[in-house]
This record gives C-alpha cells, sequence and structure tokens, in this order.
C-alpha cells in the first residue's frame, strides 16, 4: 500500500500542482480568481487548461467532463474526450481555455421548476475555480456552476457560492468594527458526518421496494433490533472494515478528508466524518463522498442505503452539518476567546447564529425538507421539526447575566460587561451533551442536525449563511456609525438577547411536553415537507435572499416548485411499488400458505384429528389477504385523485392526506400478514435478514 501521505490528493488538480505546473504569472492569476473570484481571461485558462490536460493524461485520463449539481440533488457529467481530429486520420489530445471555463451541456431533461422553457433548453456551466479538479474513473472532472443563460441558478452550487459571498460581504463589516485590519476573508467551515447503512446485496435484490425506493415499504420488526445498543462504536466487521478500508483511501485520492469511520446505533448503521473545509469544497467532497461509498459497497457485494428511513422502527441516517465561520488569518469566529475583546466578537457572532436560526427557522426547515426526511425528523431518535438552539448552561447562564445586567452565578460571582471582562471559562464537553437538540452549539461551531443522510448539503448551508449574513448586515448598520462602540455594542448583544432567547432550549426536545412550550414560545411546527414549503414565497423570505443576492424571487418559485414536484413523484413511486409488492408477490404467497394450512385441516379432520389451529390460521390469513386487497384498491384510488388536482401544493397537501395514510394502512395489514406467515412462503427477506445480513 502506498504511503497515505503519497496517496492524499493524488487525483487532484491542486495548489501545489498549480504551483508546480503553471508558469508563475498564470498561477498568481488563477490564485486571484479563487480568492476574489475573478475572471480568468481566454490566454490564461488555456494555459490552466493545456496543464491540466497534460496532468490528467499522464494519469492515463482520456476524458473530461464539467461535474455539476442539478437541483435533483445528485451530481451530473457528461464526458468528451479531448481527442481532436487533426487531418490525415490522425488526431490530437486538446482541451482549451474555452472548454475549461464554460460547457454547454444539453441539459433540457433536468428539472428547473418551470425556469426555462423548452425552446431555450440550454444551460451553461462555468467552472468554480475555487474547488480543485480531480480525477474519477480516469475522467477528469471539473467542478462547475449550472446556469440558464438568463443567469438563473439550476443547481446547487451557484446559490452556495453566492451565499459564501454574502456572509464575506458583511463579515468582513463587523470585523473591521473591532479593528481587524489584516482580515481579508470570511469564510463559513462545514464538518458534514455521513450516516449510512450497509447490507448484502443478496436481500437487497430480493427486496423491490429498496431496489426502487431506497427504503422498505413492508417488514416487520425483528426480535432483535437496536434496544441492546451493541452496535454503536461495536468492534467493525471483517467486510465491513475491508470497505472502510478502500472508501479512506479513494477519498483520500481525491483529496477528501475522511477521518473517523464508526458503527452507528442501529445494527448494519456506520457513520464517516470528515475534516471540516470550506462550505462549497464541503459540499463537493459530500457529493463524493455519497457516490463512492455507493460504489464501494458494490465491491463488496454490499448495498449501501443513503435512505433516511430505510427501516421503520430503526434509527434513520442523517447527517450533521458541523458550521462556523472563518477568517482568512485562521480565527474561528466561534470560538470563544481569552481576552475581553475577543469575547465580545465571539458573543456577537454567536448572537447572529441566534438571531439568523430564530428568524428564518421556517427556510432552515424547508431545507431539509423532503419525503424521505418527514419519516425520520421527529422520529424518537431523530431531532424534532421544531427548530431550537442548545447552548449548553454555562453559556446560557452568561447569556442571561447579560441581557439582565445581572452578575453571573459562576463560582466567581461577577458582573459582564461586554468588551470589558473576560467571559468565565466554560469546559468545553460540557456542551455537547444534548443530542436531543436539532441545532447545538458543540464548543467553537454549530451542529445542525436535521440534515437527511442523502441530501446534498449545500441547501442548509445556503439559509444558514445567508440568514447569518443577515443578522451581520444588521449589526453593522447599527453599530458603524457609533460614537460609544462598546456601550453600544453591549446594548445591541443586550437586545439579541432578549428578542431572540425563545429559541433557545436546552431541554429534551423528544418530549411532548415541548411542542407545548414551542407553540407557546411562538416558535414554528412544521412536521411534514408540504406544511414548510410555502415559506419559499413568504415575503420576508423573498427579501432576505434577493437583499443578499443568493436567489431570486423565480429562483425561490422554482425551488418551490421542485420541491413539491418531487415530494408527489416519491410518494407516488412508493404507493405503485406497494401495490405491485401486494399484487404480485404478497397476496399470490399468502394464497398459498392459506391453501396449505387449508389442505392440511381437511386432511386432519378426514382422520378425526384435531384441526382448530390450522382452520383459525387460514382464515385469518384470508381476512388479512382481502384487508390487503382493499388496501391497496384505497390506496389507488387516494393515488387517482391526485390528477385531478391543478396546483402543485393542493397536490403535495393532498398527497399526503390521502396516500400516504393509505399507505401506513396498507403497511400494518401487510406486516401482520408478514408476522403470521411460515417463513419459506414469505417472498421478502425479513427485517431481520436484512439487518443482521453483513457477517
Ligand atoms: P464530535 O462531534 O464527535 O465531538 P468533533 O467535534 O471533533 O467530533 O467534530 C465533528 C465534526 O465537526 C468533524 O467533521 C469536524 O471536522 C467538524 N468540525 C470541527 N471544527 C469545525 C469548524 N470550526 N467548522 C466546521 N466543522 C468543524
Ligand atoms: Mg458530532
Amino acid at each position: 500500500m502506498k504511503k497515505v501521505t503519497e496517496m492524499f490528493g493524488s487525483m487532484v488538480f491542486n495548489d501545489s500542482v498549480m504551483q508546480a505546473r503553471l508558469p508563475k504569472e498564470v498561477y498568481k492569476q488563477v490564485q486571484q480568481s479563487i480568492k476574489f473570484g475573478a475572471r480568468l481571461d481566454s490566454e490564461t485558462a488555456n494555459i490552466v487548461a493545456n496543464a491540466m490536460k497534460d496532468w490528467a493524461i499522464e494519469k492515463g485520463v482520456t476524458h473530461f467532463t464539467h461535474w455539476f449539481q442539478p437541483m435533483t440533488g445528485i451530481t451530473a457529467e457528461k464526458h468528451e474526450s479531448f481527442v481532436s481530429p487533426v487531418g490525415g486520420g490522425r488526431v490530437i489530445m486538446e482541451f482549451s481555455g474555452k472548454e475549461l471555463i464554460q460547457g454547454e451541456p444539453d441539459a433540457s431533461s433536468f428539472p428547473t421548476g418551470g425556469l426555462r422553457a423548452t425552446f431555450e433548453a440550454r444551460g451553461y456551466t462555468a467552472w468554480d475555480p475555487t474547488s480543485y479538479a480531480f480525477i474519477k474513473d480516469g475522467v477528469l472532472c471539473i467542478p462547475t456552476a449550472f446556469c440558464s443563460y438568463g443567469g438563473e441558478a439550476l443547481d446547487k452550487k451557484t446559490p452556495l457560492l453566492r451565499s459564501m459571498e454574502a456572509i464575506n460581504r458583511q463579515g468582513l463589516r463587523v470585523l473591521k468594527l473591532f479593528g481587524n485590519r489584516d482580515v481579508t476573508a470570511v469564510r463559513t467551515t462545514v464538518g458534514p458526518e455521513q450516516e449510512y447503512f450497509l447490507i448484502d446485496k443478496n436481500v437487497y435484490e430480493k427486496r423491490r421496494d429498496l431496489m426502487y425506493t431506497g427504503r422498505t415499504l413492508f417488514g416487520a420488526m425483528p426480535p432483535k433490533g437496536q434496544e441492546l445498543d451493541d452496535h454503536y462504536f461495536g468492534t467493525i466487521k471483517p467486510r465491513v472494515a475491508a470497505f472502510m478500508q478502500e472508501l479512506d483511501e479513494e477519498l483520500w485520492k481525491l483529496g477528501v478528508l475522511a477521518k473517523t469511520e464508526h458503527n452507528e446505533v442501529a445494527p448494519s448503521q456506520h457513520e464517516l466524518a470528515p475534516i471540516y473545509t470550506t462550505t462549497n469544497i464541503a459540499a463537493d467532497h459530500n457529493q463524493i463522498t455519497m457516490e463512492l461509498m455507493q460504489k464501494i459497497a458494490r465491491k463488496y457485494d454490499m448495498v449501501c442505503l443513503l435512505h433516511e428511513k430505510p427501516f421503520a422502527g430503526v434509527n434513520g441516517s442523517g447527517k450533521h452539518n458541523n458550521w462556523s465561520m472563518t477568517t482568512n488569518t485562521g480565527v474561528n469566529l466561534l470560538e470563544p476567546g481569552e481576552t475581553p475583546y475577543e469575547n465580545a466578537q465571539f458573543l456577537l457572532m454567536l448572537c447572529a447564529v441566534i438571531q439568523a436560526v430564530d428568524d428564518y427557522q421556517d427556510m432552515l426547515r424547508v431545507s431539509v425538507a423532503s419525503a424521505a426526511n418527514d419519516h425520520r425528523l421527529g422520529g424518537d431518535e431523530a431531532p424534532p421539526a421544531i427548530i431550537s438552539v442548545f447552548l449548553g448552561e454555562e453559556l446560557e447562564e452568561i447569556l442571561e447575566a447579560i441581557e439582565k445586567d445581572e452578575p453571573y452565578g459562576g463560582k466567581v460571582k461577577e458582573q459582564i460587561k461586554v468588551g470589558v471582562h473576560a467571559l468565565p471559562k466554560f469546559p468545553k464537553d460540557s456542551t455537547d451533551r444534548n443530542r436531543t437538540s436539532p441545532f447545538a452549539f458543540t464548543g467553537n461551531k454549530f451542529e445542525f442536525r436535521m440534515l437527511g443522510s442523502s441530501v446534498s448539503i449545500s441547501g442548509a448551508n445556503v439559509v444558514l449563511n445567508t440568514a447569518v449574513a443577515e443578522s451581520l448586515r444588521q449589526y453593522a448598520d447599527a453599530l458603524e456609525g457609533s460614537e460609544n462602540f462598546e456601550n453600544d455594542l453591549h446594548e445591541l448583544i443586550r437586545s439579541v438577547i432578549r428578542d431572540h432567547k425563545r429559541i433557545i432550549f436546552s431541554g429534551n426536545g423528544y418530549d411532548e411536553n415541548w411542542v407545548k412550550e414551542a407553540e407557546a414560545r411562538g416558535l414554528l411546527n412544521l412536521p411534514t415537507t408540504p406544511d414548510c414549503v410555502p415559506c419559499y414565497l413568504d415575503i420576508k423570505n423573498v427579501e432576505l435572499f434577493a437583499r443578499h443576492r443568493v436567489y431570486s424571487e423565480i429562483e425561490l418559485a422554482a425551488r418551490y416548485k421542485m420541491k413539491l414536484d418531487t415530494y408527489c413523484k416519491v410518494n407516488r413511486i412508493e404507493a405503485l411499488t406497494m401495490q405491485s409488492m401486494v399484487w404480485q408477490d404478497i397476496i399470490p404467497v399468502a394464497g398459498a400458505y392459506s391453501k396449505e394450512l387449508a389442505d392440511t385441516a381437511v386432511a386432519k379432520k378426514s382422520l378425526g384429528i384435531e384441526c382448530g389451529l390450522e382452520t383459525e390460521l387460514a382464515a385469518k390469513i384470508s381476512r388479512l389477504m382481502a384487508d390487503a386487497a382493499q388496501g391497496v384498491r384505497t390506496l389507488k384510488d387516494a393515488l387517482d385523485s391526485l390528477d385531478d388536482i391543478g396546483d402543485n401544493y393542493t397536490r403535495a397537501v393532498a398527497c399526503r392526506d390521502r396516500v400516504l395514510t393509505a399507505m401506513n394502512e396498507l403497511r400494518l395489514t401487510v406486516d401482520e400478514l408478514e408476522s403470521c406467515t411460515a417463513e419459506k412462503y414469505w417472498p421478502y427477506p425479513s427485517y431481520g435478514d436484512i439487518l443482521f445480513s453483513v457477517r
């Protein structure tokens, strides 16, 4: 095995490769373009493209692709070869600056939420020089943004880059007030912890529901689930260990900082955490990670499930989005400082996040909403659908003391004057105890835990970046003309705490009482996707994203429509899959089993043997079969009834109320049927077979 240090980043056209291969002037220009987003002139672009091509060809590459992230949330690529004819039947390998910087995929089939009419179906892709090009599967991948000809973002990357700009602009304004002269950029950083399931390929291929929808639509609970908590951090099975090792190596080659791999709570569930990096790169890397997980699992005859809730009654999978802000000088702005001055800055940044989460609860909620995540949020193991912020006892007490101008009740009683006093030290590990909070401060970063395991992290970070940028904008506006900075800052922090403390909650987020209390506090409780989608059109949100030039009103409307359409489509596929499973597999099997029981009963009876059990069971199965058949008819009617509804929103609500309800009913019947049918008859691997399939 190659040394990790040699392997790391070996497939990435990164800074050191550029430095080694580009003429000094060109390298400098690329650096400028990375830092300030300046466009490369065509001559420079040609030189970069050529160097990239030569580097790639040395590694056996023949094709390139603009690697982009359409609104479906997965990545897209269209491979083109470097081959260019030169006459005489010969070719040369060519790659121009123009091809590097801009591409025109025939992208008419990508969802646009109505943004493009088909007659102008072409979009274009534009290189994002802040994310390095890399080689995957022998193809040179160029991370790109994807826009319409009108400039509307058709992807997940463009808005994320815009939101990075927004927080940079406003962050710099605020930092200047604190006298940070050497800071020229503020970026956000993210470390997304990725959860997933690994199951054996054989059981997977026997289940149509897993293959078509990524989750089990039926399945009775096994006698042993996760109740023993013996899987969490348990020993890793050899097959899984081999998978993890190969995954780590492949990720390292692509410059992804895979760091920890361990078992999760549920049987067959695992987690990978990378070391954090700049948000848009973290988003690219997370997409690569999900793709490689699925590909490498196959090599070990396993299937990686990224669905948010593959198994009812078993922990679902999420993605914990660890988020912070940092300066180009390496200062983490959410790290409590040593000096009164650092503390004041820290407190204001903390306030910015608290206010952002409170003001834009709805947008944060919708950024993680999907049909799949609806099955997970609010479950006992997942964060509730209500958004609140956990700060930890000490920090909460400090904020309270500041708000009330009272002495802080720690060991040493002291009055805290922002900018004058140092913050009392609070132990870092005491901040990460509350695992039930959807948005927790964990010492020097916030952890947003509502993201689903399969989604791009872009959506949530676009909202987070922009909402915090807005808090910072307000603070800069308020303080820029201040005559008495320290005093005004203190008062500002007090007023933010006063106005937004309702969002701070340290208790148990799974507790029923919290729902009532949250309501009394005026916090939003939006349990399902249709509940939260309307906020895309809310004037407050339209203004936010327009002000910071992150989404135009049209772009928001497109996302509104996309989310509703996708919600209905996903549920429709699940409903149809259920129908076919019942008609084609379950009813025939139940019929055969009840016939066997009936035959046995007849035979026994003719011999004068007691046959009450067979008769009873045959009758029960026949009844459940009839119920299942009726359930399928009800489900079909529910599905058909959506066809007449023209409005997307009304359709999504009806889909939830009619289709999902019918699906849940049907599942109950079928699961009962499963638990009283002989195993040799049941057409699908059971939950037990699946969850303990990898040995
Ligand atoms: P744990 O949450 O298990 O205690 P850590 O706190 O070390 O583990 O890290 C969890 C994740 O948070 C990792 O992906 C880590 O890289 C990331 N992380 C740590 N610091 C930051 C930061 N400043 N910004 C964003 N992510 C961070
Ligand atoms: Mg963590």
